[in-house]
């Protein structure tokens, strides 16, 4: 069977392009770029260029790019530096929001158990944050705001630019989840203006596994692992070349069809937006236009959202429900409960991410298969008989 797959948020294929610049660290360059060997040397000419890379897509200096195992690792990096810089000044204050991915919200839990007080400003409908809830947080005694860039789940892109020009007005170190931003929208950090950056190789066609954290040259990161000399002593551990190299040659990529790729994402994108309206009692989830151009996140009545994706994936649609990290779980998504959506509502949801490589011929199978599988659900689903007969009332309308 074809397949079509549309859950980009949850990793993306690699690119050609990445593979083939992975290849020659795994076999005749293999050597450790720590090595006074040429083998070794020829690696350390690799990384060196490969941070330039880097540095250069996102208008960062090389010397501001710590290379780590991925997103999570970077998010959990920069709350430990933004905690124990604070910590040293007697600021024990961080501020987030309440949309953040598990691998900043689960920290913070770890650093609030540790004596740290958390403040997660609540998001409105579409799933913002505006910078005067920020600017309304921020006390003496905050150490770190931190606000991803874009939504995982429901796309929904936040005003980063002006929230840091609020936290560097008042002092206060701001770090961004860009993970689901980088090489997909426009992106500079001397433009936002952030004290650090979240990116990960494996959501812009990279290979899993490998990351940054860029953090402005102002400061140095706390060091997660300790060991020996890599990335300015702030990470050991021998550095991941191939996929250093890979991802170097991804972003690259990636940033330089931005342009090309917008227009083509976002008509699909609402396309499927207004075709999956059609359903009724449907509703979609984060803002209209103020989305990540690939994403599509709707709720339907009446129905589980895991009953949705093993139909879906029997005719050959890979999708999802939200995150990546919840199914599995039984409870429903953070982000969906925190815009709004009461819990049997968001029990009932789909998550579309698209990339370049998917067509308006799918998109209208996607409609059409969509379409078919809710009605069928519907029609074995208890919840919509009391729902039709008005036992129950609809609570998307
Ligand atoms: C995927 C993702 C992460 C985690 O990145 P990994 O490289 O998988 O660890 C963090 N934040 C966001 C917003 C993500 O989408």
């Amino acid at each position: 069977m074809n397949r079509i797959y549309v859950d980009n948020a949850a990793t993306t294929k690699m690119s050609k392009t990445a593979i083939n610049a992975m290849l020659p660290y795994l076999e005749e360059n293999y050597g450790n770029p720590s090595s006074l060997h040429t083998v070794g040397q020829l690696a350390q000419e690799a990384l060196v260029k490969a941070r330039e890379q880097v540095a250069k897509a996102l208008g960062a200096e090389p010397r501001e790019i710590y290379f780590t195992s991925g997103g999570s690792e970077a998010d959990n990096q920069a709350l430990l530096t933004g905690a124990e810089r604070g910590a040293l000044k007697g600021k024990k204050h961080i501020i987030s929001q309440k949309t953040e991915h598990h691998a900043i919200l689960h920290l913070l839990r770890r650093l609030e158990n540790q004596g740290f007080e958390v403040e997660l400003l609540d998001v409105d409908g579409d799933g913002n944050v505006t910078p005067e809830q920020v600017r309304n947080a921020i006390r003496e005694d905050t150490a770190l705001v931190t606000i991803m860039t874009a939504n995982n789940e429901i796309g929904t892109i936040m005003p980063i630019k002006e929230i840091a020009a609020v936290c560097k007005e008042k002092g206060v170190l701001f770090h961004t989840d860009a993970v689901q931003a980088v090489g997909h929208i426009p992106l500079n950090v001397a433009d936002i203006g952030c004290d650090m950056l979240s990116l990960s190789a494996h959501k812009f066609h990279g290979p899993k596994g490998v990351g940054v954290l860029y953090v402005n040259k102002k400061l140095f990161p706390s060091t997660l692992i300790e060991g020996g000399a890599q990335e300015r002593g702030r990470r050991a551990g021998t550095e991941n070349i191939a996929g250093i190299c890979s991802m170097a040659a991804a972003l690259t990529e990636a940033v330089s069809k931005i342009d090309q790729n917008t227009p083509k994402l976002i008509a699909m994108r609402d396309r499927l937006i207004s075709g999956l309206s059609e359903i009724p009692h449907s509703i979609l989830n984060g803002a209209k236009t103020n989305r990540l151009p690939g994403n599509v996140n709707m709720c339907f009545e009446g129905i589980e959202g895991e009953s949705i994706l093993l139909l879906l994936d029997q005719k050959g649609i890979c999708a999802s429900s939200g995150s990546a990290c919840t199914s599995g779980s039984l409870d429903p998504s953070h982000v969906l409960l925190a815009i709004g959506r009461p819990h049997e509502v968001a029990h009932g949801s789909l998550r579309l991410t698209l990339s370049e490589e998917n067509t308006p011929e799918e998109v209208e199978y996607i409609i059409k298969t969509v379409k078919e599988v809710v009605e069928y659900l519907r029609s074995i689903s208890p919840v919509w008989m009391d729902l039709q007969e008005g036992r129950r009332e609809y609570v998307i309308q």
